[in-house]
This record gives C-alpha cells, sequence and structure tokens, in this order.
C-alpha cells in the first residue's frame, strides 16, 4: 500500500495552482474564494452559498472524475471486461441526479431555465467512451504490468505537500507505480492547454516526489484529455524544473502572503485592498457578480 505523508495543521497559506490562478485573475474574487469569514459586508454564508454554485462545464468534470473513481476502483479489484451499458445507465443516473440537486450558476443567474440531463450527459458520455477505447485503459487493464495493491485512486484530503519546505496543494487523481516508475494520470473534460497544465504536470511529479521519496526522472505525470478525443500530454522532467517550480510556488506565494495582515494565521488585510477587477469579461462568468454589481456587458 502507497502511504501518503502526513501534516500537522497550520493555518498559515499554502499555495496551490487554483489559488494563485484566482488571485491573478481579480482580488476581490480571491477575497470572497479564500476569505469569506473575515467579510465585513455581506453574510458568510451567502458568500460560500455563491462560491458552492457549480456550471456545465464543472459538473461535467466533476461527475466524470467520479464515474472514473468508481470505474478504476472495480479494476482494481476485477479485470472482467466493463459491461459498459450499465456503466452507462449508472452516468445518466448520476448526472441526472445532479442536474436535479446542485446550483448551476447559468440558472441562478438566469441565463438559462434549467439545466437537464442532455445540457451534461453527452460530454460525460463521450469522455467514458474514449477513456474506455484508449491504449492507456488497455494498459491500465493488464494484471502483467500492474500492481491493483499499490494503486492510489484519488487520494483522500487536498493535496498538500511541501515544495521546498512551503506548504502547497497538488490534488491528484491517480497514482500507480509500474515497475520502476511511478505513473501520475490527471483526467481533464476541458480544453487542452499546454502551459497551464504543463506547471500542474510539473506540481504533481513535485507531490509525488515528496510522498514517496523519488526523484523526478523516475516519475511520470500524464494528463489525460478525454474530450472531444482522447488524448494525453507528458513530461519528462528533470531535476532542475523541479528546481524551477519551487522558485515558482515561492514567488507567488510571497505576493499572496503580502496580502495577509498575519502571514502565519493567513489573515486577510482589509477588504478594500482586494480590488474588482478592471476586466469586465471575468466577470461575466464570475459566481460573484451579484456581490460586486457588476451590469452584463452589452453586446
Ligand atoms: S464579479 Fe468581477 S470584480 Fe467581482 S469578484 Fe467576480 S471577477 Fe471580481
Amino acid at each position: 500500500m502507497m502511504e501518503l505523508k502526513r501534516f500537522k495543521y497550520t493555518p498559515i497559506l499554502g499555495w496551490s495552482m487554483t489559488r494563485h490562478n484566482v488571485f491573478s485573475t481579480c482580488k476581490r474574487k480571491y477575497y470572497y474564494q479564500y476569505y469569506a469569514k473575515f467579510d465585513p459586508e455581506f453574510p458568510r454564508v451567502r458568500i460560500e452559498a455563491l462560491k458552492e454554485l457549480t456550471t456545465i462545464p464543472l459538473e461535467t468534470g466533476a461527475i466524470t472524475h467520479d464515474i472514473i473513481r468508481v470505474l478504476l476502483r472495480r479494476l482494481a479489484l476485477t479485470q472482467d471486461a466493463v459491461d459498459t451499458d450499465r456503466l452507462f445507465e449508472y452516468a445518466k443516473d448520476i448526472t441526472q441526479g445532479r442536474c436535479n440537486s446542485k446550483v448551476f450558476s447559468e440558472v441562478y443567474y438566469a441565463e438559462r431555465e434549467e439545466i437537464s440531463l442532455e445540457d451534461v450527459f453527452p460530454k460525460v458520455k463521450n469522455s467514458l467512451e474514449n477513456l474506455l477505447g484508449s491504449e492507456r485503459f488497455q494498459w491500465l487493464c493488464d494484471p502483467k504490468l500492474q500492481r491493483y495493491d499499490r494503486w492510489l485512486i484519488e487520494p483522500p484530503g487536498f493535496g498538500e505537500t511541501r515544495i521546498d519546505g512551503m506548504k502547497a496543494y497538488c490534488k491528484v487523481d491517480f497514482l500507480l507505480p509500474v515497475q520502476e516508475e511511478l505513473f501520475v494520470i490527471d483526467w481533464k473534460t476541458g480544453k487542452q492547454d499546454e502551459d497551464k497544465h504543463g506547471a500542474q504536470l510539473i506540481g504533481y511529479a513535485a507531490w509525488a516526489s515528496f510522498h514517496f521519496a523519488t526523484e523526478p526522472q523516475v516519475i511520470r505525470p500524464i494528463i489525460a484529455y478525454l474530450s472531444p478525443d482522447y488524448f494525453e500530454m507528458e513530461l519528462r522532467l528533470e531535476q532542475k524544473d523541479v528546481g524551477e517550480f519551487a522558485q515558482r510556488v515561492r514567488v507567488e506565494t510571497e505576493e499572496m502572503s503580502a496580502y495577509c495582515q498575519d502571514v502565519e494565521k493567513n489573515i486577510p488585510k482589509e477588504k478594500s485592498l482586494f480590488p474588482i477587477t478592471s476586466n469586465r469579461r471575468i466577470c461575466e462568468y464570475c459566481n460573484f457578480r451579484e456581490l460586486c454589481k457588476i451590469e452584463p456587458i452589452s453586446t
């Protein structure tokens, strides 16, 4: 069994790529996303409810991940052929349940009346079909290659790790050792983004290197794009890549920490120092737009 290292809780700010992306996008959004409990203007519960809003693309990704997790757990127990009809029926039920129970931003902000199965399920199904038809899946089904007892499928927790001593989060989907190498695979239902996802791959390698005390060269981080076609992006890493990544994490952690009045306790400075973005296009898709009273851009 592959064991992850554990950490004693500390409140200090922890870097993550998502966190820094939000920070770079809009400081006010960053405040709502990470410091809702300090807000003097709106009740925390209102901010948290907006934070929880989902979208069609987000929910498509979340459902696909959930089904793949179930699929991999089954595969770790038995390599018998998958009954695809049953799998898709199951996926359809899950999708319908989410369409009924989740609050979608598109509905909340009155862009659509409702979200139906047809808005989400076709892409979930396409992603699953592509995965099942991929060489990667065949490889996963090969008991001569795989050590199923050593698979880590969606490790619990938030992916906490240390990068050059700094607290950071890199949440990985799937880790599996194959012979001398450690594969880390991340499933994506969205568009390819070489720069963003390339950096994410280095983060996964740093995470795996820390938790399993391995050299980066033996780690194989892979992003598997599932839709519209199956496609993989992989990086072969060298020690210097991890060093450069650690430097990036250091700079970005310092940038975000500069917005804290107490860095150790991760207490933010006052809200007025987190300005709203001047790029109104970003607001069009932001969950918090009712708080900023941003009017839609007229076209
Ligand atoms: S609506 Fe615009 S200004 Fe307000 S938090 Fe979102 S991105 Fe920032």
